[in-house]
C-alpha cells in the first residue's frame, strides 16, 4: 500500500534469500504455501538460491525416487531446508494415484540421510491469546539408523504371525539427550523421559543413556532452577500410557519430554489436541553432516491436510491454519541466513532483512489471531478461511 512497507525504504528493494533447500509436498499444505509464497514472501524475497524439489508421489515414482536422493543430497550440502507435508502412499493410494512404485517414507530417508539426532517439537504461543498449554511444551523422538543386522531367526509355522524387527542403535541417543536438556532448562521446564521399557525391555538402554547424562551435566543446574523440586530431586522417567494421561491433565505446561519415534508421534498429536490445534505445533529435525556440520529440517509437525483439501476440490471454503508451516519457513530462512553469514560476513545486511522480516511476519500472524481474525480452528466458525487469513497477513505485513 501507500504507506506499506514494500514502499518504505526498508522494504525499497527485494531482498535475496538466502540458500535453501524447499521441498514441496501436496494436498492442502501444499495450495496453502503457494499462497504464502506468492502473498508474503514473493513482495520482498527473490528467491533464485532456493533449490526446489517436487517430493509429491507422481514426481517421485516418475523420477524413480531420484529426486529424494537429490534432495537428501543438496540438504547435506546447504544445511538449510524447509519442508512442506508430504504423502507416503498406501497400498491403497498407489493403487489410486496409478504409482508403479512402492514408495517408502521421504522423511525416513531424510532422518537417515542426515544423521539425524533429533526431531524436536514445540508448542506455537501467541502473546496475549490463550491456547491450550500455558507453558512451552517439547517432546523429542530419536529416528532409526543403520544397516540391517540379522538379530533373530525362527520358523513361522503358519500364516498366523507377523514379526516385527527393531533396529535401534543408541549411539545417537547421548547427542539427543544433551539436546532435549540443554532446551529444557533454557526453557526452564521439567525434563520427563518417555518410553515402555517395562514391556519393551530394548528400551532400557534410552532411559540409561539420558539418566546418566542427565546425573552428570545437568542435575544441578535443574535443582538449581527449582526445577526437581516435585520430583524428588531426580530425572524422572513415565511409562508412555501414563505420559499420554498426563498430557491431558498438565495444561499448565511446564514440562519437556523425550521420548522413541513412535511414542513422541502419538504425544504430540494429543498436546496438538490440548493446544487446539496441529497448526500451532513445529517440528524441526537436527542432524549431523559427516564433518560435524549441523543440518537443520524445519516443516510442521502435521499432514497435508487431506480433509480441507477434498473440501477445497468440491469448492467448499476452508480454513487452513499456516502457523506451523509458516514458522517452519521461518526457522529455515533465519538458519539459511545464519549460513550464509558465517560463510561470508559480507552478507550482515542479508542477514538483518531476514531477520527483520521473520520477525515482522510473525507478527503480523500473531495480531491477526489476537485481533479475532483467525482460522477456524482458533476462532469457531465465523474464523477466516485459508485465503482470506493469507490475504489478511499480506496486508497487515504490507503495513
Ligand atoms: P493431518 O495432520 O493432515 O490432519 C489431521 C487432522 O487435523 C485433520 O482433520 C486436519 O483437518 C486437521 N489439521 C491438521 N493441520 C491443520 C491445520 N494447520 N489447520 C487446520 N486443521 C488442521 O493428518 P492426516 O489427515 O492423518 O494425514 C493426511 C496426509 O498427510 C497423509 O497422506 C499422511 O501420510 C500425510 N502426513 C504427512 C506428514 C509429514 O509429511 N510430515 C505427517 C503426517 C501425515
Amino acid at each position: 500500500g501507500a504507506r506499506g512497507m514494500a514502499s518504505t525504504t526498508r522494504w525499497a528493494t527485494k531482498t535475496s534469500a538466502p540458500s535453501m533447500v524447499y521441498i514441496a509436498g501436496e494436498e492442502m499444505t501444499n495450495y496453502a504455501c503457494e499462497l504464502i509464497t506468492k502473498d508474503w514472501i514473493e513482495p520482498y524475497f527473490t528467491t533464485e538460491k532456493w533449490e526446489h524439489f517436487d517430493m509429491s508421489c507422481t514426481n517421485r515414482d516418475d523420477t524413480d525416487d531420484k529426486v529424494l536422493h537429490d534432495a537428501v543430497a543438496a540438504g547435506s550440502r546447504i544445511g538449510a531446508i524447509f519442508k512442506e507435508p508430504t504423502i507416503t502412499p498406501t497400498a491403497e493410494q498407489k493403487e489410486e494415484f496409478g504409482l508403479k512404485n512402492a514408495l517408502g517414507s521421504p522423511n525416513g530417508a531424510m532422518r537417515r540421510g542426515w544423521n539425524g539426532i533429533t526431531i524436536s517439537r514445540d508448542t506455537i504461543h501467541i502473546d496475549g491469546v490463550e491456547l491450550g498449554f500455558k507453558k512451552p511444551l517439547l517432546t523429542t523422538f530419536h529416528p532409526l539408523k543403520g544397516d540391517p543386522i540379522l538379530v533373530d531367526s525362527r520358523d513361522l509355522e503358519d500364516d498366523h504371525n507377523v514379526v516385527v524387527v527393531y533396529h535401534n542403535p543408541l549411539d545417537n541417543v547421548e547427542d539427543l539427550a544433551h539436546h532435549f536438556f540443554s532446551r529444557c532448562l533454557e526453557a526452564e521446564v521439567v525434563p520427563y523421559v518417555v518410553t515402555k521399557k517395562t514391556v519393551f525391555k530394548w528400551q532400557e538402554g534410552f532411559w540409561a543413556i539420558h539418566k546418566k547424562v542427565f546425573d552428570e551435566n545437568y542435575k544441578e543446574a535443574f535443582a538449581a532452577k527449582g526445577l526437581l523440586d516435585n520430583t524428588g530431586g531426580e530425572l524422572q522417567h513415565l511409562i508412555s500410557d501414563a505420559a499420554t494421561m498426563q498430557i491431558i491433565r498438565w495444561t499448565g505446561g511446564n514440562f519437556g519430554m523425550s521420548a522413541h519415534n513412535y511414542d513422541g508421534d502419538m504425544l504430540t498429536d494429543e498436546v496438538a489436541q490440548v493446544h487446539r490445534s496441529p497448526g500451532f505445533i513445529t517440528s524441526n529435525l537436527i542432524g549431523k553432516r559427516d564433518d560435524g556440520a549441523m543440518i537443520k529440517e524445519y516443516e510442521a509437525s502435521h499432514g497435508t491436510v487431506s480433509d480441507l483439501w477434498h473440501a477445497h476440490l468440491r469448492g467448499e471454503e476452508t480454513s487452513l491454519n499456516p502457523l506451523g508451516l509458516v514458522e517452519a519457513m521461518i526457522g529455515s530462512m533465519q538458519h539459511a541466513a545464519k549460513l550464509e553469514l558465517d560463510a561470508d560476513p559480507s552478507t550482515q545486511e542479508n542477514y538483518d532483512r531476514v531477520m527483520t522480516w521473520t520477525v515482522t511476519l510473525r507478527k503480523a500472524m500473531h495480531n491477526t489471531f489476537r485481533y479475532g481474525q483467525g482460522t477456524r480452528d482458533m476462532s469457531g466458525p465465523d474464523g477466516y478461511t485459508t485465503e482470506d487469513f493469507i490475504k489478511k497477513v499480506a496486508w497487515r505485513l504490507d503495513r
